[in-house]
């Protein structure tokens, strides 16, 4: 590539970070990383109507979450700052004045309800639709005198009436449009701000972007943005519109489908690594079936031309297959301190006092083969944290078994457990698989009783290592206490 690679990922901070939002800032950052350049992070605060306090916070939240550092940007700074367009009013201003000067644009007198007047029209006639140019070719004189009786005004682009617009897209391939069917939107609002379509080209440009990989919803406006470069001389960057992500059902992905902000994602136990590497196939992939990726190895191999054409969809139960992998992939260590803050950020209802980092890694073992996500963990230890184990008495007694088989069964092997000098695992699975045979019943009759006199689960972390980790008089107390409850 001979030119400097600079892309950006310049959201609205209009509420949380969508993971559509999210998968175009990892594109970005992905292409950024492979070739060396620089990933920009801008936010474009233009639309004062829509913007939520607090989004730019979790916009770079999320970020920092997922390892996605930005090189220029809020609160790292850089060469072409500021990077917050409100605070860029000056240049779009002076840009508007230029393409007025050499007649690129116009300032627009309409009032809203005229503006209104001609849609209502338009949707009768079916035909053209868009602002219908009347202040286009206004007089000097009408002019001069709607300027000072005008309430509000605008400026419009000119766009040319004939001819089309062509792009070369990175995903898409030619597109052309027909001019004549695009209207001369609006520049410059009537409160000063810019529109979305001035406000980036103008930052593209001074920005020195090569690259805009932008949701696919934006290539309709790509005649507007094309014009707009021709206007101001300005070599336009290269567009790669990024393919429409879907829920399962094939609709827009919205709340009814489940979660749609990152960090609700992270508030549900998934790990960064999964959703960066789940977020990176909707609408990427290397050879349509290798779908583990670690950061790095997405760096080496993310190249544009492996964009696909078709929208992606957003599969929540891969996300949670690869997470289960992630999470088992972590050594025990790795998955005791990320289980710590996470309860930290979300605190489990049923621990009260979370448990010391040297607890956390004995739990992990326990827990580690069963886990979707990092909340998976909890029902499966709570036990261990309560006073009393809770079940019903019933539920001590296996199929096939009676009150007072069980019974003897759990009296037999609390014999056994007392008089066990070393309390591991292994040789608690040995007496009690003999205890199983002496006394004429199946493993898995004895080892339920025991499970739920120790646990009060019917499904549990495997016996013995809970066991183990519980400690002898934990578990002969708990086997006592069955007992007791049988009669
Ligand atoms: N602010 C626009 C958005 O959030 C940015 C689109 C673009 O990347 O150009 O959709």
């Amino acid at each position: 590539m001979e030119k400097e690679v600079r892309v950006r990922f310049a959201p609205s901070p209009t509420g949380d970070p969508h993971v559509g939002g999210i998968r175009t800032a990892i594109f970005n950052w992905l292409f950024a990383r492979h070739h060396g350049g620089r990933f920009i992070f801008r936010i474009e605060d233009t639309d004062q109507a829509r913007l939520v306090e607090g989004s730019v916070g979790v916009l770079q939240e999320a970020l920092r979450w997922l390892g996605i550092e930005w090189d220029e940007g809020p609160e790292v700074g850089g060469d072409y700052g500021p990077y917050f367009q409100s605070q860029r009013l000056d240049l779009y201003q002076d840009a508007v004045k230029q393409l007025v000067a050499s007649g690129h644009a116009y300032r627009c007198y309409c009032t809203s309800e005229r503006l209104a007047e001609v849609r209502s029209r338009q949707a009768k006639a079916k035909g053209f639709t868009g602002y219908d140019r009347r202040c286009r070719d206004l007089s000097d004189e009408e002019r001069l005198e709607l300027e000072s009786s005008a309430e509000t005004t605008v400026v419009r682009f000119s766009m040319p009436l004939d001819g089309t617009t062509t792009v070369n897209d990175i995903v898409r391939g030619e597109v052309t449009f027909e001019n004549k069917l695009v209207d001369d939107y609006v520049l410059l609002k009537s409160d000063g701000f810019p529109t979305y379509h001035l406000a980036h080209v103008v930052d593209d440009h001074h920005m020195k972007i090569s690259h805009v990989l932008r949701a696919e919803e934006w290539l309709p406006s790509i005649p507007r943005h094309l014009q707009l470069y021709e206007a101001f001389g300005w070599e336009p960057p290269q567009f790669a519109h990024l393919p429409i992500i879907l829920a399962p059902d094939r609709s827009k992905l919205s709340k009814r489908h489940g979660a749609t902000s990152v960090l609700e994602y992270r508030d549900l136990g998934y790990l960064p690594q999964s959703m960066f590497n789940f977020l990176t196939l909707l609408g990427w992939s290397l050879d349509d079936k290798t779908e583990l990726f670690t950061v790095q190895e997405l760096v080496e191999q993310f190249t544009l031309d492996r964009i696909t054409k078709s929208s992606a969809i957003f599969n929540t139960e891969k996300l949670d297959w690869m997470n289960g992998h992630y999470i088992r992939t972590l050594t025990d260590d790795a998955l005791a301190d990320a289980l710590l803050s996470f309860w930290r950020e979300c605190p489990p209802e049923t621990i009260e006092i979370i448990p010391d980092r040297e607890y956390v890694i004995r739990l992990v073992p326990l827990v580690k083969e069963r886990m979707k996500t990092l909340r998976d963990a909890e029902p499966l230890i709570s036990f261990l944290f309560k006073d009393e184990v809770e079940y019903e008495s019933e539920e001590l007694v296996q199929k096939g078994m009676d009150t007072e088989s069980t019974r003897h069964g759990l009296e037999v092997a609390l014999t056994g457990i007392e008089s066990l000098g070393s309390f591991e695992s292994e040789p608690l699975e040995e007496l009690l698989r003999a205890t199983a045979g002496d006394l004429n019943v199946k493993a898995g009759q004895l080892f339920g009783s025991l499970r739920m006199a120790t646990t009060g689960l019917r499904v549990a972390p495997p016996l013995f290592q809970t066991m183990e980790v519980m400690g002898k008089e934990r578990t002969v107390a708990s086997v006592r206490k069955a007992i007791e409850r049988l009669g």
